[in-house]
């Protein structure tokens, strides 16, 4: 198999597609002017790009409706549905066909043949020893009601020590599918959000509230929230970013534990539990609302000049 990582087509090539996805987004946020090399000048943000969308796009089905900003008054979380870190071990169901079927050095959490999967390093956002404990802790989950229906347990991708993290709420079609959090369209925003960032995707870590897609992109309910908010916070422990941000009023309130909307609670640093948080929209909010990718920009900046990165954008 030729290996093309060093093919400087292939290169050249991904350069370009990163450097158009970033272009878009800052277009998309409202940016109309890069800083020049030379300090002090300024150049238009890329004559090829096609000018802003005027208008909303109208969101796939598959997209988490539940991500726009709350209706009606936001949900309250009690203080009774915080839980430990330790969340109780449910029966593990059979892993699918294209998983190992090794023990777990867990134990206890065998597959009805007595066999539980075996999880590795090299799996999406297990790199490192204390993520990888997570992992196999999680297993082949159905501590709540959403395991039964989900395709592949979304656990989290990234850099196991990155200084960003950022957490959504839980995955939809695509990522049910894939195994990865936010791949469908919301995700690949989310990328070029990161990229304008100064970040490659892989550079931070990505998890959600909860790990199994709720049937029909409902909202997570406060049992599923219960149940699966224990593995997020011991991955936020084990990846200790510098900065949180959470993505949409889902991440955000159950995160705060403030219901306050979402719209109230943007572009204002927080506090979890000694890391700093940035709530912001959620990117699928972002593809019905075009027009807020500015706000999240904003916030975005407040991030990087958090985190020493001088936002190269005016
Ligand atoms: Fe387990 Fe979380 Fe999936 Fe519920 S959502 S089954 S707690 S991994």
């Amino acid at each position: 198999m030729s290996d093309d990582t060093h093919d400087p087509t292939v290169e050249l090539e991904r350069i370009r597609q990163d450097a158009r996805a970033h272009l878009e987004w800052l277009r998309d946020a409202g940016v109309s002017e890069l800083e020049a090399a030379r300090p002090g000048e300024r150049q238009p943000l890329s004559p090829t790009l096609s000018p802003p969308r005027g208008r909303a796009r109208e969101a796939k089905p598959d997209e988490r409706s539940a991500l726009s900003p709350p209706r009606g008054g936001a949900r309250e979380t009690g203080s009774d549905e915080r839980s430990t870190l330790s969340p109780p071990r449910g029966r593990a169901k059979e892993t699918g066909s294209d998983e190992r079927s090794t023990l777990s050095p867990t134990g206890g959490e065998g597959t009805g043949e007595g066999a539980a999967r075996r999880y590795s390093s090299g799996d999406k956002g297990c790199g490192s020893a204390a993520l990888l404990a997570i992992r196999e802790d999680v297993g082949e989950c159905d501590r709540c009601k959403l395991g039964p229906g989900r395709t592949k347990l979304v656990f989290g991708v990234g850099n196991a020590s990155a200084e960003l993290m950022f957490v959504g709420e839980g995955p939809g079609a695509d990522e049910d599918q894939q195994g990865e959090p936010f791949v469908g369209r919301a995700g690949q925003l989310l990328t070029k959000m990161i990229e304008a960032m100064g970040y490659r995707r892989d550079d931070v870590y990505i998890a959600n509230v909860v790990k199994c897609r709720p049937p029909g992109n409902r909202d997570p309910e406060p049992d599923e929230i219960a149940a699966c908010e224990p593995f997020l916070k011991a991955q936020i422990a084990a990846v200790r970013p510098k900065v949180l941000v959470a993505l949409g009023r889902f991440a955000v309130q159950t995160l705060l534990r403030d219901p306050t909307p979402i719209t109230r609670q943007r572009g204002r640093w927080r506090d979890y539990e000694g890391v700093r948080l940035m709530p912001t929209f959620h990117p699928a909010y972002l593809l019905r609302n075009p027009p807020e990718k500015a706000k999240a920009w904003q916030d975005l900046q407040l991030v990087m000049k958090e985190l020493g990165k001088v936002p190269i954008t005016r």
